[in-house]
């Protein structure tokens, strides 16, 4: 067995995601990236179809209805591509990929 990574480097993905303090989540990538992200962004831009018009690709989500104590409650990866988010609101329908993951960071580097 070899541990050599598979050939193109669409590879990204969480190595480690923790909760940096109740408004900030932090994740930790295989490439050795640190992003940082406030969980109200991140509930914002859910990329779901209640959150997003499929066809236009406008916002359906008014950031005004979304709680000021908005919370992720639970994540788990969806197979190898991307992250689910429950949130304190009972919205758990987006799926994050990787990809979307990398575009939303808010570190200093991305920003
Ligand atoms: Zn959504
Ligand atoms: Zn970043």
């Amino acid at each position: 067995m070899t541990d050599e990574k598979p050939s193109g480097s669409n590879n990204l993905a969480p190595k480690n995601i923790k909760q940096i303090d109740p408004t900030n989540l932090g994740i930790t990538w295989t490439d050795g990236h640190e992003s940082v992200y406030s969980v109200r962004h991140l509930r914002e831009s859910c990329p779901c179809a209640n959150c997003i018009d499929e066809w236009t690709g406008e916002k359906r989500l008014d950031p005004n209805s979304i709680p000021d104590n908005i919370r992720p409650t639970k994540l788990h990866s969806v197979g190898l591509y991307a992250i689910q988010f429950s949130w304190t609101d009972g919205h758990d329908t987006g799926l994050y990929s990787h990809d979307l993951m990398r575009k939303l960071c808010q570190c200093v580097v991305c920003q």
